[in-house]
């Protein structure tokens, strides 16, 4: 029942969605956003719109795009991804990181600017992204964890990632420190499973993940299944990119928990990262993703070290748009990550209008 109604929801949202996009709704609904916004100290004070102070700007976050489905890593479809740059494209004001940081030192950043970017360094960004990108000359920022490219590394994460996709045992039993137990008999419990092992890994000091993550490939008997050597960037391919119009950033070179690492291992990633895309690329790299981004994963201490290594801005992954008065070391970012065309386009909008 519960399956049924959350589906009629969707079907419900998507026929909105749709009423909007193909009529004027959504023009209106853009050019209003420009100028108003609801105000973020209630939801039911009023009156609850109150008029934007300044311009903002939004940016997108992608990881992977590619038509494999991976229930664990969702990616954005190769045909959505063409979708939705086509629509940024004749809707928006698609900008590089580099310039809108630099216009909004300035102030001055022209309605409906979007900055694409995408985290990690996956190689299907130069496969299925890269081609769209450079087709309707859309510039994007990727930001690479640089002990993967071109290595035959993967991100600490993916490891986790395989080893739901690959297991064949019906039962994840006795992990992490309180022991717990965990079905993997239905793809749902799998997820469900993935996504509580993801959270005690995050959680975890730096040094101490790694032989949780062996601790789990032993359990879900998973050790030396996957071959994912060819799951990353290698430098060629990122320099073809930087050649045509995409610019790279740092995601630090191990993809550690920065708030969990002492200052000292915090200098050593953003540094070093820093080092081997400007020795590989022959250009300064000026900006940087935090590795999951979230508000808990960077302190005061990771921004003035940022800013002492010499980086402009930092993107994180919490959500939100961003003004003029934005910290840019706490820069905001979206992931309208929609198949339908009419919602991604529909919850764009919804994004400046809500409250950050
Ligand atoms: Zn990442």
């Amino acid at each position: 029942m519960q399956k049924f109604l959350s589906r009629c929801k969707k079907q419900v949202w998507k026929l909105v969605a749709s009423l909007c996009f193909y009529s004027p709704i959504l023009r209106w609904m853009n050019r209003f956003s420009n100028y108003f916004q609801f105000r973020k100290e209630s939801r039911f004070a009023f009156p609850f719109i109150k008029k934007r102070q300044f311009r903002n700007f939004q940016i997108l976050v992608y990881h992977r795009v590619n038509n494999e489905y991976d229930p664990f890593f969702p990616a954005v479809p190769t045909e959505v991804f063409e979708r939705q740059m086509e629509y940024l494209a004749t809707h928006f004001h698609v900008c590089s990181l580099e310039n809108v940081i630099e216009m909004a030192k300035k102030k001055d950043i022209p309605d409906n600017t979007v900055v694409i970017t995408f985290d990690d360094g996956y190689k299907d960004n130069y496969w299925n992204a890269f081609p769209i990108l450079k087709k309707l000359s859309l510039p994007a920022t990727i930001f690479l964890a640089t002990d993967c490219i071109g290595s035959g590394k993967v991100l600490w994460h993916d490891v986790v990632f395989s080893a739901f996709r690959e297991t064949q045992e019906p039962f994840l039993v006795g992990y992490g420190i309180n022991l717990k137990d965990y079905p993997l008999r239905t793809i749902e419990e799998k997820r469900f499973a993935h996504g509580q092992v993801l959270n005690f890994l995050r959680a975890l000091e730096d040094h101490e993940r790694p032989f949780w993550i062996q601790r789990l490939v032993e359990k879900l008997k998973v050790i030396g299944k996957k071959d994912a050597a060819d799951l990353m960037l290698n430098w060629e391919e990122v320099r073809i990119m930087q050649q045509q119009g995409i610019s790279f950033g740092s995601h630090t070179v191990t993809h550690p928990i920065l708030s969990r690492l002492p200052a000292d291992k915090v200098r050593e990633e953003v540094l070093k990262s820093k080092k081997t895309i400007e020795e590989q690329l022959g250009v300064p790299v000026r900006t940087f993703a935090y590795p999951s981004g979230r508000k808990q994963d960077f302190t005061e201490i990771t921004k003035n070290i940022l800013k002492e290594a010499g980086y402009d801005c930092a993107v994180t992954m919490v959500f939100g748009t961003n003004e003029y008065d934005q910290d840019l070391f706490e820069l905001r970012r979206g992931m309208p990550w929609e198949n339908h065309l009419p919602t991604f386009a529909v919850k764009l909008s919804w994004y400046k209008l809500y409250p950050n």
